[in-house]
């Protein structure tokens, strides 16, 4: 049986990002993926920019930003009222990186680009509609089994997503809570730009239902947007899904009656988890395999495709110089990480849009305003929110 360097599992946008690294650092890598086709139901699409930085070195960002949207700034709005808050623009970040602005593609375009490179490389594989089913490792090697198929490896990268066969069969605890609503995405090819004079990134308080919306080009390339709205606790899943329910939600967007027709709806539970260990011997976890959380704020994809490049580097310096080190920091390095940008920040920018006190909420405006008015705290919070800042 052909032993790979690397088998990756999970054909996601973290895993063929993970495998595409590998691959072009000369390693020998094999993509394993349970479904025949990538997913293309409305996930991510907010690319910050050291994403973009990834992007670029893997020869990505040119298609990557032609397939998608530029968006320089994001808005908070009150919802209720209708006011802008705050706007926050990333041309302030210019000197910090390339890419002072972040591009919105869906997130299958992403994995189908990189999937495409995978299968014009002589030292990559990729097989679609395997699932993997167990792991198994020794000091030598790890063997992966997708029923009674088995494949071997020196290290693997489990990217299988949040319900990860890899981090349960190595059986690592995926620590946090759920929260008890769920996020409701709703397409559209009404223009909200025209309608409200948002931009292209929008989050819109209110203690009753926030919304946030969010611009993409669409497989066609002419524009939709995403309506992204909580559902109450005591709702059904059938009732938020209905047709009478979306349209409500819609109206309370401010979209007139006769532009209530969707395009596409979608129901989501929402999470925010952080497994016990990033590892287990010659193993490791990535992505939403890793870590999930809300998705306010585009942070969870960013995060995972930063850990990819990340693992990718490591695993290379083990191949090439025999430097296991790197290996060794890598749950050190990025566990603490995850924690402190990706779940404090998106835990806070949930509690901003629903926040109920009016006092409070009072406040958390007069905040927003504030930072955005000074120059030296609208580039801290930028650098935040951006993932640039690192430690
Ligand atoms: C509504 C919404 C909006 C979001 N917006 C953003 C955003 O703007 N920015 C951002 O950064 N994040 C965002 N996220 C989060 C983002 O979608 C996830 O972080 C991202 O999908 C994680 O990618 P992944 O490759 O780790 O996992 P996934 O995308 O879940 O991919 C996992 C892959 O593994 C495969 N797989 C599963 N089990 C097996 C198995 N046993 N064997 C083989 N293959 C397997 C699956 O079929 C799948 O292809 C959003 C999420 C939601 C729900």
């Amino acid at each position: 049986m052909q032993r790979r360097n690397v088998i990756v599992v999970g054909a996601g946008p973290v895993g063929t990002v993970a495998a595409l690294a590998c691959a072009r650092a000369g390693l020998d890598v094999l993509l394993l993926e349970k479904e025949s086709r990538i997913d293309d139901s409305p996930r991510a699409s907010t690319t910050q920019p050291p994403t973009l930085e990834i992007l670029a070195q893997l020869g990505l960002i040119d298609e990557y930003i032609r397939l998608g949207l530029v968006a320089r700034t994001f808005e908070f709005w009150d919802r209720p009222t209708l006011e802008r808050i705050a706007v926050f623009d990333f041309e302030r970040l210019r000197g910090e990186t390339d890419f002072p602005f972040v591009v919105q593609t869906e997130q299958h375009k992403l994995a189908n680009m990189a999937l495409e490179r995978l299968r014009g490389m002589a030292n990559a594989q990729v097989l679609l509609g395997t699932p993997v089913t167990q792991i198994d490792q020794d000091e030598e090697q790890v063997t992966v089994s997708a029923g009674a198929e088995h494949f071997l490896a020196d290290y693997v990268i489990g990217a299988d997503g949040g319900r990860s066969t890899v981090r349960k069969a190595l059986d690592i605890e995926f620590e946090g809570y759920t929260w008890p609503e769920r996020f409701l995405v709703v397409t559209t090819r009404f223009d909200f730009k025209a309608a409200l004079g948002c931009c292209l990134r929008n989050y819109m308080a209110d203690p009753q239902e926030w919304t946030n919306l969010f611009k993409v080009a669409g497989d066609d390339l002419k524009g939709r947007w995403r309506a992204v709205f909580n559902t109450r606790e005591d709702e059904t899943d059938e009732e938020a899904l209905s047709d009478a329910a979306v349209r409500a939600r819609l109206s309370r967007a401010y979209v007139p009656e006769a532009s209530r027709d969707y395009l596409h709806v979608n129901l989501y539970a929402v999470h925010q988890r952080v497994a016990k260990s990033f590892r287990k011997e010659r193993v490791f976890l990535c992505g939403d395999a890793a870590h999930v959380n809300n998705p306010i704020g585009g942070l969870g994809l960013n995060s995972g495709i930063h850990e990819a490049w990340d693992l990718a580097a490591c695993l290379n310096r083990v191949f090439t110089d025999e430097d296991g080190s790197m290996l060794d920091s890598y749950e050190a390095r990025r566990r603490p990480l995850n924690i402190k940008y990706v779940q404090e920040q998106t835990i806070a920018n949930k509690k901003r849009l629903e926040e109920r006190d009016p006092e409070q909420r009072a406040r958390r405006f007069a905040d927003l305003r504030e930072i955005a008015d000074d120059p030296r705290r609208h580039k801290e919070f930028l650098m935040r929110a951006a993932l640039l800042e690192r430690s």
